[in-house]
């Protein structure tokens, strides 16, 4: 029997977090002392969002920097890890039922390289993106990481790449500012619901009072749901990184692993 991989929930923040040793990439490099080394890595990032279900399928998915405003150290960076055709392909048949088709265009974006050049520094484990589908539902994004969940029984790691409060507006104009507390409150209630394994409440998230200014951007949140769906019945929330800047949440969750 190969090694079961965890499923991680990270919250990414800014890209700076890439080059920087900050506490959120400790806490990143962190966990992943908490594990054995996966075989391959699935990544769902906020930053991939297509008309229908995407997953990389080249050899050597390229380094995206898909952002500005940041030094030129940042766009420097480079994450050479290999891709994994073969898992591609048995991820687009696992996923036909959602029309899944692979992709030789995208590679990785920040969402994904800017939180595993802390985990495996090496980049020497096949990465594979699936992208967000923008026409579905938060049930629909949720079934689809159920049929990925099987994949952590080939020691093949899932992980969610967003934050559970992502507000931009907020974040450049109160840079600096005191973090606001319902967004912090709207992060407890997430991650209460999580350690209860309220996963309908997580779905659901718009109900909660403070969503709408601390979860605007649905991008950043729906992530999460891969990790949800990819859990074990019962399995143990690991809650980690739980810093704030104003509009940001670095919140992490971890199912499967031993800290
Ligand atoms: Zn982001």
């Amino acid at each position: 029997m190969p090694q079961k991989a965890p499923a991680l929930f990270l919250g990414h923040g800014s890209p700076m977090n890439a080059i920087e040793d900050t506490p959120s990439s400790r806490g990143w490099r962190e966990v992943a002392g908490a594990f054995a080394k996966p075989r391959a890595i699935v990544s769902v990032s906020a930053h991939w969002i297509t008309e229908g279900v995407r997953v990389t399928a080249m050899k050597s998915p390229r380094t995206i920097h898909d952002f500005g405003g940041f030094p030129p150290e940042l766009f420097a960076v480079e994450y050479p890890a290999p891709g994994d055709p073969a898992l591609a392909a048995d991820i687009v048949a696992r996923l036909s039922a959602f029309g899944a088709e692979p992709d030789h265009r995208w590679g990785l974006d920040h969402g994904t390289w800017s939180v595993l050049a802390h985990l495996y520094p090496q980049a020497d484990i096949p990465v594979l993106q699936v992208s967000l589908d923008a026409r579905r539902a938060p049930e629909e994004h949720y079934a689809i990481g159920q049929e990925l969940a099987p994949l952590r029984d080939d020691n093949v790691l899932i992980v969610g790449s967003g934050d559970i409060v992502h507000n931009l507006r907020a974040f450049f104009s109160r840079g600096g500012a005191d973090n606001s507390e319902a967004e912090v409150a709207f992060d407890d209630d997430i991650v209460a619901a999580i350690e209860a394994g309220d996963h309908q409440a997580v779905l659901d998230y718009r109900n909660y009072p403070h969503a709408a200014n601390a979860a605007p951007d649905w991008d950043h949140f729906f992530p999460l749901f891969y990790t949800l769906a990819a859990r074990d019945n019962n399995e143990r929330a690991h809650v980690f990184n739980r810093h704030f800047f104003p509009g940001i949440s670095m919140t992490c969750i971890a199912f499967g692993v031993n800290p």
